[in-house]
């Protein structure tokens, strides 16, 4: 289940399965790396491993389920939305503090670039005396912008893809990829195995369909619904790879003979599209598009749909 889970990571988990096994664990780490590579289902996984019956994640126990289902008792999943405020890290403070439950507290933090100068003031006693037997895992995109007292106490890891890795685990799972699609697909996603699952999982659902054969079309019957105000945030930001992923193709046909596709498939839809519109359009309707992308966890979604129609249609 778990190599199933973490894709790339096999060095990363056998060094902590080594320091958890020698009692070198530190307190406290830094994971920093490109998003969607999977830091933070490494994260999870090192809490099963710290508190899984069998110490050895077997995502089966009744620890390893809680964890899975994020409710553990001694497993803190902390997310910025839209910062990491004092707030937050009090209830942090509170419950590191308590005795732990069952096993090993875990306190993981994504996005730690989002720590608010109070917040990070407030939460160096922790990183300084952390209880015994507590891990904390921050982790983060955006190392550089970590603040330098927070970051002076962790211990840094920089993550990067095992490509053959990675490599191998699509094509056993991707069996309609051939070499050159697995190739294509790393250099386009930079190789982070989360933001290629994701697009290849939409493929295989209808949203394509739904986008693309309405894309150009404001008077069809079937005119583009998104719903978006009912979608999670990440299902809308999937919607909106699909959109750009469009987009990018319509570029790419309008520029090159021999256009190398993502959605190959859908070629006479993409050209037909891309015929109606110069390349400064198509330019403007990507960038829009990729602005868009980047708000999405700070906007009120209602607004966001009338808004993707009026780019991305055909006036
Ligand atoms: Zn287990």
């Amino acid at each position: 289940m778990q190599s199933d889970q973490i894709i790339g990571f096999s060095k990363e988990i056998n060094y902590f399965k080594s320091l958890i096994a020698s009692q070198r664990l530190s307190q406290a780490y830094i994971f920093s790396g490109h998003r969607n590579i999977g830091k933070h289902k490494l994260a999870k996984f090192i809490s099963k491993l710290l508190n899984c019956d069998t110490r050895d994640a077997c995502g089966v126990c009744q620890s390893c389920s809680l964890i899975d289902a994020d409710s553990h008792p001694d497993v803190i999943d902390v997310k910025a939305e839209p910062t990491i405020s004092i707030e937050k890290i009090r209830n942090i403070k509170k419950e590191v503090y308590l005795k732990n439950y069952s096993g090993y507290k875990v306190i993981i933090i994504d996005e730690a670039e989002k720590f608010t100068v109070e917040a990070a003031n407030a939460f160096l006693k922790v990183l300084e005396e952390p209880p015994k037997e507590t891990l904390i895992i921050l982790i983060t995109s955006r190392f550089d912008v970590i603040i330098p007292t927070i970051k002076s106490r962790v211990f840094k890891l920089f993550f990067s893809v095992d490509t053959p890795e990675v490599k191998k685990y699509l094509a056993d799972n991707f069996t309609e990829l051939n070499n050159t699609d697995i190739d294509f697909l790393l250099n386009l996603f930079d190789g982070r195995i989360g933001a290629i699952k994701n697009y290849l999982e939409s493929k295989r659902n209808t949203l394509r369909e739904q986008v693309f054969s309405n894309i150009y079309d404001k008077n069809s019957k079937l005119a583009l619904n998104f719903y978006l105000s009912k979608d999670s945030r990440d299902k809308v930001k999937e919607k909106l790879s699909v959109i750009m992923s469009f987009l990018r193709d319509s570029l790419v046909v309008k520029c090159s003979n021999q256009p190398l596709l993502i959605n190959r498939d859908y070629y006479e839809i993409i050209n037909r599209y891309q015929e109606n519109l110069s390349f400064l359009s198509l330019l403007e309707r990507f960038d829009l598009i990729c602005r868009i992308y980047a708000t999405v966890d700070n906007v009120n979604l209602n607004i966001l749909e009338n808004l993707i129609k009026e780019i991305i249609w055909i006036k």
